[in-house]
């Protein structure tokens, strides 16, 4: 039997309708001579209730509790729809992580998946069952105990299930239609696309995280599970939302697929530090200890002078989230007041945020660099810092420019036609 994994998240179960409204697509593939693994969140508000009723029982919780509590909400939902499609006739069976059994790692809160053994649903489906709910965003740690994967992780169930059954394709239905250009908020021109690459997906993570737990992108690249994003809103076929794929599927693609953005980014430069080897590691290394998420790195040219300095000094520029600029500042403090740095002063503008275009073509068509800092200049966006990786070209800009940049880049690189 060819086998699909249908993924529903929280809004797509939030209640009773809408659990019989996903139920009556899963039945629709099993019109088409589907065998169906169903992954359900839990319907939507309770997670965080859930998390709610934890921190304000305990607030420095023991993590084996805090998952005991926070994975019910997906046992509620997998009942339900397995109850659902049994009153349509449909024989269904769900599944809690502890059943499969889902074995994860014992990082609670943040489990990774260790195995998902075929042999109990195999079995199932062996006797005539035609769907499989799962709760999603669980497992069971080699200790016996329950585990969750990381808020968002039933999508990362989902794929893992795609990739464990050899699923022909693992459909994620959600609130919104597909993944856009750019943020439908920003710009009304921005269209949705009808095939992405994986590589392009994880670049635009700040368009598709709200839709798709990055984890379940990288798995998803990895074992190259064709990943569908769709809404369980409209009426569905074949060539709904859009497909996440391998780039060999892509038959034509544009030289610049989408424009991300990031809006609460903070540049910080460290003024004069000594131009020696090893000056980044001792930089970048206390950062790193102390979880700042550094971005962007700029080593300015250091051969102007020495600017009566004994040896040679350069600049150092870095870009962070803005709630890490603390953290960052504390982190570079404390390996001054240690001795294994020095500089001047610590400039820090907190006022800044990224745009990107991302496109899998640039590794082929040069100019790209030039389009998108033209389009910037033509509004007279002052860029601060640049950075390039084979398919992402990002620059940090004063943030009350943010939407008019990525406008024009949006313009600049035709995005709002197909093809
Ligand atoms: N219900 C969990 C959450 O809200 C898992 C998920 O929906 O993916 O994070
Ligand atoms: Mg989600």
């Amino acid at each position: 039997m060819p086998l699909l994994v249908m993924k529903f998240g929280g809004t797509s179960v939030a209640n009773l309708e809408r659990i019989r409204n996903a139920a009556q697509k899963v039945k629709a593939e099993v019109e088409r001579g589907y065998d169906v693994i169903v992954i359900v969140s839990a319907m939507s508000g309770k997670t965080n209730e859930l998390v709610g009723w934890v921190n304000e029982t305990s607030p420095l919780y023991d993590a084996r509790e805090y998952d005991a509590v926070v994975s019910s909400g997906e046992n509620v939902t997998a009942g339900l729809m397995a109850l659902t499609l049994q009153e349509m006739d449909i024989p269904a069976r769900s599944w809690q992580g502890w059943q499969v059994p889902i074995q994860t790692t014992s990082a609670h809160g943040a489990a990774r998946f260790v195995d998902i053994p075929r042999k109990n649903l195999d079995a199932k489906f062996a006797e005539g069952f035609k769907v499989a709910v799962i709760a999603g965003f669980q497992g069971v740690s080699a200790e016996g105990r329950i585990t969750t994967l990381g808020r968002g992780g039933s999508d990362t169930t989902a794929v893992a299930f795609a990739a464990a059954f050899g699923a022909e394709r693992c459909d994620i239905y959600t609130d919104v239609d597909g993944i856009y250009t750019t943020d439908p908020r920003i710009t009304s021109k921005a269209r949705k696309l009808d095939k992405i690459s994986f590589e392009e997906m994880l670049e635009l993570a700040s368009l598709g995280a709200k839709v798709l737990q990055t984890r379940s992108v990288e798995l998803a690249m990895r074992y190259k599970v064709r990943l569908r994003v769709l809404s369980s809103f409209d009426d569905t076929n074949e060539t709904s939302g859009t497909l996440v794929c391998d780039e060999d599927e892509i038959m034509e693609s544009k030289v610049v697929s989408g424009v991300a953005y990031s809006r609460e980014e903070a540049k910080l430069t460290l003024v004069t530090v000594e131009d020696r080897p090893g000056i980044a590691a001792a930089i970048f290394g206390p950062l790193s200890e102390a979880g700042v998420n550094v971005d962007m790195i700029v080593q300015n040219i250091s051969e102007k002078d020495y600017q009566g300095h004994e040896r040679p000094v350069t600049d150092m520029t870095f870009s962070c989230p803005v709630d890490q600029v603390a953290r960052a500042r504390k982190a570079l403090e404390t390996a001054r007041d240690a001795g294994s740095i020095s500089y001047e002063k610590l400039e820090v503008d907190t006022d800044a945020a990224k745009v990107s275009v991302v496109g899998i073509g640039m590794r082929s068509h040069a100019g790209v660099a030039a389009r998108m800092f033209s389009a910037l200049a033509q509004e007279g966006v002052n860029i601060k810092v640049i950075a390039t990786s084979e398919i992402k070209i990002s620059v940090l800009i004063d943030r009350k420019y943010m939407e008019l940049a990525v406008q024009a880049l949006h313009d600049a690189f035709d995005l709002d036609k197909a093809g």
